[in-house]
């Protein structure tokens, strides 16, 4: 008998396994490890999906084998590699496997499960009246939970009973294509019996004969779009027998304008470049899964570099794989990749619908794709025979994820490089202190892109002291040097960039009479202003509700609106410069699809003479005629009590002056700050990245911080604050039994926001340097607590946080 282990989608401890399953006689030339099965689990007759492994010939399990109900795939969805990947990423980040397995294939193979009851052979009166004469009863997220209680008591009492089907919910796009069904002189007989006034039908018999004679089967919307048949009397044609429709599998795809237009060459590149191609050409050629380290300014060409790479690797007969920041996967990165390759480049990211992600992934799954660009999860594409790995921007923050599995897509890049032998090219103008310490010592290779193209200057940036701007003739947010530089800028018809520094600030609402500010009824933080849509919101729940126009506390009508929101500098500017055209961006603006696009585009096309945005616009915009950009306020991000916010602050600075002069003309930046001596500023002004990389690492030895130790942040949360209290110093005492001498435990702490959707939160954070033992402990007590989760607790494990707070 054959045997298929599968992990099942019941996400908890005790069933993170494989489980045995028989295969059943009918399926079983066909069952593969990577396609996805029905089956049957537990005591009760609960059905699930899960994911085939293994196959055995043999089961490890004494009793009766369950058979697999059904294979929900024609052909595997995951390869031997892509699930040992799965297996490696649920150990190391304490996820649970399936958990993996799900965050790696697109949303649309997710198999839904639909609950129904039905009256069983014995029902009740009650059970009767329950289903009101209908045959089934569907339980689903909106059923009440009233209703679910008395539906559970009912099955209990075995008067309903419970079905399990499945909802599969990928969807494949088909178009219909016309075959023409008769020959050339068919039709041409068929024209002669067709009345002359059904021009109509003449003009689709006339359509289909040049179509036979040029041997195609067009699309029928094309066909109809183009004006050379009407859609009515197809579909009439169809019915006579003269042609047929045929429904045939189309991708939905996001750049087909891109995909068929013309290809760019290659740059000739400069010493600087070629020199690093060379290496990085070498290793691929080699198959050697070196990791390099790109240090190269802003404008110094690293995404050249990056495509003359992907090149080698293609003329090998390899593919690649390309990485970037979400927020820089803009349409002219895209515009770059595409031009350059064309239709074998597959992009993924969260801009596209569920549809088109899913086409993008079969793409690469069927090996129609030799080229991956996307964000963070494309890391877990399904390509095959990976010549080279690109990570641009590598010390970005949205690499890592927040949510299990809390995988950072370098450590998935690192680790696919070494399964398919090949180098790994992270690039970055500043790179994360981890990346730049690991090439120190040597286990990165340091390549160096040191000056701009065509040698041009860096911009000369501008310090401007805040403390002293208003008594020098500042007004709202602006310093007068910053308003002069933009009437320059006006009056020379060039353009500027305002960014507003989001980090570590939103904006409020408060009682000026009290002080009373509007909090989350489920978490201890403020509520956000939402100015578009006139809410308050939490950030963290999604709670919304209206702004409260008198004091829920005193009764006051004196209501006021706090920070500096986009909006309110955008109204500033409108006054101070009322002859500028100004763009916002921020996520009000770009939440429609296509939003970020538009207004990237009017902006391009001149249609404004400043764009004003929050960090968004700090990365990967190239607009020649662009010379100025003013950064409001530097250092809200400053104040936030993290190890690393000089690090973001210097790399944000650095990035969006990389915004300024990267044409012909010469960019100048000015940065207002509160601030004006702190080194990640005064770093940023010089563009001396080496200068802060060495500031930075002596502040960091001397703290104990990353990358001279590692860190893991243990969470604990509970409805009831004394339950999650409690565990924590249990958890803290057991970890520090087990750790060493040299391992520091800093907490237990009540969380930054000490409550989160209604559950009390408590954590500790580990620094160490070797802790063999570490990783044992601390499956022990996931293992352990997950006993507890049913009394309401849940434990999280994050290696390497992004934040302590
Ligand atoms: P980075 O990614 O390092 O910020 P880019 O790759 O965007 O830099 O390059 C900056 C500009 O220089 C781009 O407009 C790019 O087309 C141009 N460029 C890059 N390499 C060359 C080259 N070898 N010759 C001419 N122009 C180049
Ligand atoms: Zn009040
Ligand atoms: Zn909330």
């Amino acid at each position: 008998m054959k045997v298929a282990k599968v992990i099942v989608d019941v996400p908890t401890m005790q069933t993170d396994r494989p489980f045995d399953y028989a295969i059943p006689q009918a399926l079983e030339e066909r069952i593969q490890p990577g396609m996805r099965v029905w089956v049957q689990f537990g005591q009760g007759k609960r059905e699930v999906s899960g994911m085939v492994v293994a196959l055995a010939d043999h089961a490890d399990f004494d009793g009766e084998l369950k058979p697999i109900l059904a294979a929900l795939d024609y052909a595997p969805v995951m390869n031997q590699e892509t699930l040992a990947l799965s297996h490696w990423l649920a150990q190391t980040t304490y996820a649970f496997w399936i958990t993996c397995i799900q965050t790696m294939l697109p949303a649309m193979l997710k198999v839904d499960t639909i609950k129904s009851v039905s009256l069983s052979a014995n029902p009740t009166a009650e059970a009767q009246a329950l289903l009101a004469g209908q045959d089934r009863l569907v339980l689903d997220s909106h059923t009440e939970a009233s209703v679910s209680a008395q539906v559970m008591r009912l099955i209990d009492q075995g008067a309903l009973t419970l079905h399990y089907a499945r909802k599969d919910r990928a969807k494949v796009k088909t178009e219909q294509y016309i075959v023409p069904l008769k020959t050339a002189s068919e039709y041409a007989a068929l024209r002669q019996s067709v009345r002359a006034n059904a021009t109509k039908q003449l003009q689709v018999i006339t359509a289909l004969r040049t179509w036979v004679n040029g041997g195609t089967e067009p699309a029928l919307t094309a066909a109809v779009n183009n004006g050379d048949v009407d859609r009515a009397a197809v579909h009439a044609a169809a019915k006579k027998g003269w042609l047929r429709l045929d429904a045939r599998e189309v991708y939905r795809a996001p750049y087909d304008d891109l995909d068929h237009g013309e290809r760019t060459q290659p740059l000739t590149l400069t010493p600087d470049q070629a020199k690093v191609v060379k290496t990085v050409d070498a290793a691929v050629t080699s198959k050697q899964p070196t990791t390099f380290l790109l240090e190269g300014v802003t404008g110094s060409g690293k995404t050249e570099v990056y495509l003359q790479v992907i090149a080698q690797a293609l003329k090998e007969g390899r593919n690649a794989m390309m990485l970037v920041p979400e927020i820089a996967l803009t349409p002219q990165m895209v515009h770059r990749v595409k031009g350059r390759f064309g239709r074998e480049v597959a992009v993924m990211h969260s801009g596209l619908s569920e549809g088109e992600k899913f086409d993008e992934w079969r793409r690469i799954q069927r090996g129609e794709a030799q080229v991956v660009v996307g964000a963070r999860s494309a890391a877990f594409a399904p390509l095959t025979n990976i010549g080279v790995f690109i990570i641009d921007e590598e010390h970005e923050t949205s690499y890592k994820q927040d949510d299990a599995p809390r995988y950072h897509a370098r450590d998935v890049i690192l680790h696919r490089a070494a399964t398919f032998g090949a180098p790994v090219v992270l690039g970055s103008a500043t790179p994360s202190l981890e990346s730049r310490a690991r090439a120190e010592k040597g286990v990165y290779t340091l390549l160096r892109l040191p000056s701009r193209i065509n040698r041009q200057p860096l911009p000369q940036v501008h310090i401007v002291d805040m403390r002293e701007a208003y008594k020098q003739g500042g007004k709202d947010d602006f310093s007068k040097a910053l308003l002069d530089a933009l009437q320059l800028r006006l009056d020379r018809h060039e353009q500027s960039v305002l960014l507003l520094n989001k980090r570590g600030f939103s904006s409020f609402v408060m009682c000026r009479e009290c002080g009373y500010r509007v909090q989350c009824p489920n978490c201890d933080i403020s509520l956000t202003l939402h100015m578009d849509t006139h809410t308050l919101r939490c950030h963290y729940c999604g709670h919304e509700e209206p702004i409260p126009t008198v004091c829920p506390s005193c009764g006051s009508r004196k209501i006021r609106y706090y920070g500096t929101g986009t909006e309110k500098v955008e109204a500033s500017l409108n006054q101070l410069l009322p002859a500028a055209r100004v763009l916002r961006m921020d996520v009000d603006t770009t939440r429609r699809k296509g939003g970020h696009e538009k207004i990237l585009a009017a902006f391009g096309a001149h249609e404004a003479d400043i764009l004003l945005g929050t960090q968004m616009i700090a990365k990967g915009l190239d607009f020649p005629d662009v010379t100025l950009v003013g950064v409001i306020n530097a250092d809200t991000g400053l104040g936030m009590p993290d190890f690393r916010a000089s690090e973001r602050t210097f790399d944000l600075l650095t990035q969006v002056s990389g915004r300024a002069g990267r044409a012909d003309k010469p960019g100048e930046v000015f940065v207002q700050t509160f601030n004006p001596d702190h080194y990640a500023i005064q770093y940023a002004q010089a563009q001396n990245y080496e200068g802060f990389f060495r500031q930075e690492m002596a502040i960091r030895h001397r703290g104990d911080y990353p990358p001279y130790y590692f860190t893991t942040k243990v969470t604990v949360s509970h409805q009831q604050e004394e339950a999650a209290a409690k565990l924590i110093y249990q958890l803290a005492k057991q970890l520090t039994d087990t750790l060493s001498a040299s391992a520091v435990l800093l907490g237990p702490t009540p969380g930054p926001i000490a409550r989160l959707k209604n559950r009390y939160i408590y954590q500790l954070v580990i620094k160490y340097k070797q802790e063999p033992q570490l990783d044992q402990t601390l499956t022990k007590i996931l293992d352990e607590t997950q006993v507890g989760t049913r009394n309401g607790y849940f434990v999280g494990i994050d290696k390497e946080p992004l934040t302590f707070i």
